[in-house]
C-alpha cells in the first residue's frame, strides 16, 4: 500500500485534543458520520451540534496518552461514556451501551477538512432554524 494513499483501508487518520496529548488513530473510512442536535451533544461539544463518525473497534489501531471518562445515562436510559482529555477537556471520542464494538469519534478532532460529510443529521427538532443542510443529509 502507497503511503500516498488518501482513500481505502490503508488510509490513517488521528484524532486529537487540543493540547494533543490525547491521540486517537484508526485505519479505514468511518462506519456512519452523522450530525445531532439534542441536549447532550450541545453541552459536550459547546456547539449547536456535534459531528461524529463511528468506526468499528477493529479500526483502532492506537489510543496515546491520559485520558478521562465521563459516564451519562443516554434518553434511552443506556450509559454513553465520553472520553476527554484530562488535561484540556478536549471530547475526543465517545463509548455507547447502544454500540458496542464501536466508538464515535468527535470529528473536530481530525482537524480534516475533507473528512467524509455527514449521512444523517439527528434530533432536528432541537436544531436551530439558522444553519441549513445539504440535500444528502437525511434528518430526523
Ligand atoms: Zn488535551
Ligand atoms: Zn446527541
Amino acid at each position: 500500500m502507497s503511503s500516498n494513499n488518501q482513500h481505502g483501508p490503508g488510509l490513517r487518520r488521528t484524532a486529537s485534543c487540543g493540547c494533543q496529548r490525547l491521540r486517537l488513530t484508526v485505519s479505514g473510512e468511518p462506519r456512519r458520520v452523522y450530525l445531532c442536535a439534542c441536549s447532550e451533544c450541545r453541552r459536550a461539544t459547546g456547539s449547536a451540534f456535534a459531528y461524529r463518525a463511528i468506526f468499528t473497534e477493529n479500526a483502532i489501531i492506537a489510543i496515546e496518552g491520559e485520558s478521562s471518562v465521563w459516564r451519562r445515562g443516554s434518553d434511552a436510559g443506556r450509559w454513553i461514556e465520553q472520553v476527554f482529555c484530562p488535561g484540556c477537556g478536549g471530547l475526543v471520542f465517545m463509548r455507547a451501551e447502544a454500540m458496542p464494538g464501536a466508538i464515535s469519534i468527535s470529528v473536530g478532532s481530525f482537524t480534516d477538512p475533507g473528512f467524509p460529510p455527514p449521512a444523517a443529521s439527528h434530533n432536528r427538532s432541537h436544531r436551530p432554524d439558522w444553519y441549513r443542510l445539504a440535500d444528502t443529509v437525511a434528518e430526523d
